[in-house]
């Protein structure tokens, strides 16, 4: 049994961030993705892998390590 796309409701926006039609995910998923913090649009699943997760990874990261610095420092200065 194969499911039937042509019954599903499709986002035809094009991709906010490489401009395609963002369609269908590949688990049946058809509204998208938020393309934060690329920006404030939608995006498809493959800018969504591609683009938008890396991004917030990395973001995420810069935070814990500038947490770990400051925590760091402040523990090294109290040692003085
Ligand atoms: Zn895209």
């Amino acid at each position: 049994m194969r499911p039937n796309l042509e019954k599903m409701a499709t986002i035809n926006e094009p991709c906010s961030i490489c401009g395609q039609t963002i369609g269908v995910d590949t688990n049946g998923w058809t509204g998208g993705h938020n393309a934060q913090p690329i920006n404030d649009g939608r995006c498809c699943e493959s800018c969504n892998w591609n683009v938008v997760l890396p991004e917030r990874f990395s973001i995420h990261n810069e935070k814990i390590n500038k947490e770990t610095d400051d925590e760091y420092e402040r523990l090294s200065k109290k040692n003085v």
